[in-house]
């Protein structure tokens, strides 16, 4: 760690109370980029009877924090943006993919003996890349180490389908859901039942985190689940087997079409690549074989929660507002065209509502990151709202007597980073406020 800047560390302590800011600071975990915020916020006795608002039970003004404003995290999941934000991404997802495999957060522990199975889902080809690191050599003749740069990149970029993997990745979230109701048809048809009898026997739920292969494609890994017809608390069918599901997967996957636009006379429809992995989870009474556990999928899929297309492919982790931009970039050659063709289409009328520009650097895919059904489990919202309770615990305001209470606040966005001269006193701190994380 850098020395403290003496000059800067002791106009802080002239300000007031280093104590105090540094109990602040602490509060946001580390976060590289909280947001400041101005105002005010009061809490008053309500008495539920007559709907009078009575006396002040707590007030705080920011101008009073030993920061001059209130801070809170800046909640971006990306490790190059904001490590330790990231780092609380990264567990939630874990929470929120473990809870779904082996219950807890509100989920029963029944769901760990429902069919459960971890699948990955790739793209179709764009046209041969530099892909075979080791030994063996490359289709190129070269043996490439692994962190060659040029693995993933095309063998031949004039004739690779640039556009085609732009559009594919842009279409990659409807082609999902176009495979989810593929799935149901396909259960249903191994059960011999109608879609429509379908939902009064079973439910599927699942949860997906994209990613990015080196080639710049996006790719889904998921884990799905079968359970019965409420969901998590109701046990599946006796025909749900994990095999039924793992083979009405592969028939999904590979029947599943998203349609695409017609750019200059050429039709665009998208399908999952040949390359489909399919694997059964083990349940809690059974050990061995080559199943995965829930905790390797679980921690698995947590890892690439925290990663955009930055990490794989090499590109950028924020939008461009300017083609220029991309100049001044150090960027590989393969992710420059991948931009600059998701630029280049995202000028045309008739792709308008793909939003390519604005989705450029995510190479054409505006899909959120992690999705999950509803029935799967908790929610990250759930998990986060969680650790906020626990925090406010931490400093709570006097019990309300009887009845409730009524919170009036206003806040203005006051500006992003830690104010100067506390970026020292932060990193000198240890994140206190994420407990009790399993991953
Ligand atoms: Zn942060
Ligand atoms: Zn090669």
């Amino acid at each position: 760690m850098t020395p403290p800047p003496i000059v800067q560390i002791s106009s802080l302590a002239a300000l007031g109370n280093l104590p105090a800011l540094a109990r602040q600071l602490n509060g946001l975990g580390g976060c590289a980029q909280p947001i400041r915020l101005d105002g005010h916020r009061t809490t008053h006795h309500l008495d539920t009877t007559t709907g009078e608002i009575g006396g002040v039970l707590h007030h705080l003004n920011s101008r009073d924090l030993p920061a001059g404003h209130l801070m809170v995290r800046c909640n971006n999941r990306r490790t190059t943006r904001c490590p330790a934000c990231a780092e609380t991404y990264r567990r939630d997802t874990y929470h929120l993919i473990s809870s779904g495999l082996r219950g807890g957060k509100g989920v029963p522990e029944e769901v760990a003996d429902h069919p459960r199975v971890f699948a990955t889902f790739t793209a179709p080809s764009f046209g041969p890349v530099h892909n075979r690191p080791g030994e063996r050599p490359c289709r190129c003749g070269v043996r490439h180490d692994q962190d060659d740069a040029l693995l993933g990149s095309p063998i031949d970029p004039t004739t690779y389908d640039y556009e085609a993997a732009v559009l594919w990745n842009a279409h990659a979230g409807p082609l999902w859901r176009r495979f989810t109701i593929h799935l149901r048809r396909e259960i249903a048809k191994r059960a011999g039942l109608t879609q429509r009898e379908f939902r009064d026997h079973a439910r599927v739920s699942f949860a997906k985190v994209a990613e990015y292969q080196k080639r710049g494609a996006v790719h889904f890994h998921a884990v799905i689940r079968l359970d019965g017809p409420s969901g998590g608390s109701t046990p599946p069918p006796a025909w749900a087997t994990a095999e039924l599901l793992a083979d009405a997967i592969q028939t999904a996957a590979t029947g599943a079409r998203a349609a695409g636009p017609v750019v200059d006379g050429r039709p665009h429809t998208f399908a999952f690549g040949r390359q489909l992995d399919v694997r059964t989870i083990r349940s809690r009474h059974f050990e061995g074989g080559q199943n995965l556990t829930d905790r390797a999928v679980a921690a698995y899929i947590a890892k690439y929660a925290t990663k955009g297309a930055e990490a794989a492919t090499g590109t950028l982790d924020r939008p461009l507002r300017f083609i220029a931009e991309l100049a001044g970039l150090d960027l590989t050659d393969h992710a420059r065209r991948l931009i600059r063709t998701a630029w280049w289409l995202g000028a045309r009328k008739d792709l308008a509502d793909l939003r390519l520009r604005a989705w450029a650097h995510m190479l054409g895919f505006r899909g959120h990151f992690s999705t999950k059904s509803r029935q799967y489990s908790t929610t990250l919202g759930a998990l986060r709202e969680a650790r906020a309770d626990w925090r406010r615990d931490q400093a709570a305001p006097p019990a309300a007597p009887q009845g409730s209470t009524l919170v009036l606040a206003h806040w203005a966005y006051a500006g992003v980073g830690l104010p100067p001269g506390a970026e020292w006193l932060a990193a000198s701190l240890t994140p206190g406020s994420t407990k009790g994380a399993a991953a």
